[in-house]
């Protein structure tokens, strides 16, 4: 399969490393510090796409994913305050209370929009020993200096800083800003631990004094520690380029000599109303918001997945009206097919599944893949297609193992299958047959209504 490399800037052909048939992928997860929006939740479909297109082309995925839970400041660079701490002193909480509280809603988040879990999910805060060890690294080999508040990495230590986002050094040091931080050798330098001041509620004892980590030490300490030195693939938002990965980069050459990643994977952002998120703007919806406006959890994922995750998605209520009438069409036309006892030629289902794999194997061309999946479902009503189209509801994800007609709940299978022949009847013009079990049917209590993409049994 081929996969959009940031680092190369180019489609590659993805292989596992070391011949392996395991794929280790390192996400970078949420900053427990609030709900997560749908801007998030679109990147973690994403990473789940990702998750189940590699499960599907037969890989195993060994999937690790950090919950940050501290050091992440509200500018992402080294300036303002730690995002826990403010949500905590305004709300009159202790930090660990809402870690939790919101670490438990971003997993039910992902339970009702079927992002499977990666098989190792880690907290930072279980890891400040670690991420200590890997500051003192850096520190011996020449990259990490002391200051007044705390250990910064000297940039112009890696002379291959800017990899991923084209950024230069002498275009960091043309844009930085002036900072009142005077102990740092270069304005751009960033924290790999931070001194805490009193107040700061979370703090370690380490060889600096108290303090806490930085946010960019997490990540490649605990891909580190679960994955090893180089991994396959690496994932998160676009935002986290220019910053986050850059800094993770330049922490893992100076400890280890190596890019930890093989492929760096990002998701483009969701906009709403063609504009940013924002919640000054009050448009930063939940996924709870979301189903009081009525619109299921399913129904969002479907959203996601029409636009490809490199393409901004710019979400409006208009467009969710657009996908949940899609995602109930879908779902219909599939229902035909369920309990149909007719057959789909091999041909058929064939060219279905080569043309499916060649989508999702174009760097995740989801989009193009559920094109694919509306045109199957128009075929005659067959049970071969039901049992394909859930096969692709493997990458999808999008519950078509669950979907059920209500009115057809109880309908008896002698019903149903003598409904089915008066379809096929029906199909051959053999008029006589069809209205032959039509009448049978009525007689048994029941009555065949057909409709455009099919029929549908009711009691009488
Ligand atoms: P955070 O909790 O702020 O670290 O963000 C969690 C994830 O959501 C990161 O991978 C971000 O890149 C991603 N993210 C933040 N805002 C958006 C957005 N508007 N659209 C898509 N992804 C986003
Ligand atoms: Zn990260």
């Amino acid at each position: 399969m081929k996969l959009y490399n940031t680092l190369s800037r180019k489609k590659e052909e993805f292989k596992p490393m070391d011949g392996s048939d395991t794929v280790r992928m390192y996400s970078c997860g949420p900053t427990v510090y609030n709900y997560a929006h749908i801007g998030n939740l679109r990147t973690y479909v994403f990473m789940d796409l990702l998750r189940r297109v590699l499960r599907f082309e037969g890989y195993n995925v060994k999937g690790v994913m950090n919950i940050t839970d501290v050091g992440h400041l509200t500018d992402d660079g080294d300036n303002g305050e730690d995002k826990m701490e403010k949500t905590a002193r305004e709300q009159k909480k202790d930090p660990w209370q809402i870690a939790k509280y919101y670490t438990e809603i971003f997993m039910k988040d992902f339970g009702r929009l079927n992002i499977g879990v990666p098989e190792i999910v880690c907290k930072a805060t279980d890891y400040i020993g670690e991420m200590i060890e890997y500051v003192e690294g850096l520190v011996e080999n020449g990259y990490g200096y002391e200051t007044d508040d705390g250990i910064y990495y000297d940039i112009s230590k890696f002379k291959d800083y800017g990899q991923l986002s084209g950024n230069t050094l002498d275009d960091l040091k043309a844009g930085a800003r002036i900072e009142v931080n005077d102990g740092k050798r270069n304005p751009y330098d960033f924290a790999i631990w931070k001194k805490a001041p009193k107040e700061h509620i979370m703090q370690w004892p380490s060889p600096w004094g108290q303090g806490y980590p930085g946010w960019h030490i997490e990540c490649s300490t605990m891909s580190r520690i679960h994955l090893g030195d180089v991994f396959d693939i690496h994932t998160g938002g676009v935002d986290h380029i220019p910053i986050h990965h850059e800094n993770e980069i330049a922490q893992s050459e100076g400890l280890t000599g190596k890019n930890p990643a093989k492929f760096w994977v990002h998701g483009d952002f969701m906009l709403v109303d063609g504009g940013k998120m924002s919640k000054s703007l009050g448009n930063t919806y939940t996924i709870d918001q979301l189903i009081e406006k009525g619109y299921s959890p399913m129904v969002f994922r479907f959203f996601c997945l029409n636009a490809h995750y490199r393409k901004k998605l710019n979400f409006t209520f208009d467009g969710m009206d657009g996908a949940k009438v899609s995602y109930e069409r879908l779902c219909s036309a599939l229902l035909k097919h369920k309990n149909s006892p007719a057959k789909t030629d091999e041909v058929v289902l064939e060219k279905y599944k080569k043309e499916f794999l060649e989508d999702i194997g174009d760097d995740l061309n989801v989009p193009s893949a559920l094109g694919i999946l509306f045109t199957m479902v128009k075929e005659p009503a067959s049970k071969d297609i039901y049992d394909l189209a859930l096969d692709f509801d493997r990458v999808f994800g999008l519950s078509l193992d669950k979907i059920e007609d209500k009115k057809s709940d109880d309908i008896p299978a002698e019903i149903i299958e003598k409904a089915e022949k008066m379809q096929s009847a029906r199909a051959e013009k053999n008029w006589a047959v069809a209205d032959a079990l039509r009448a049978e049917i009525g007689e048994l209590g029941y009555i065949v209504k057909n409709t455009k993409d099919g029929y549908t049994i009711e009691k009488k």
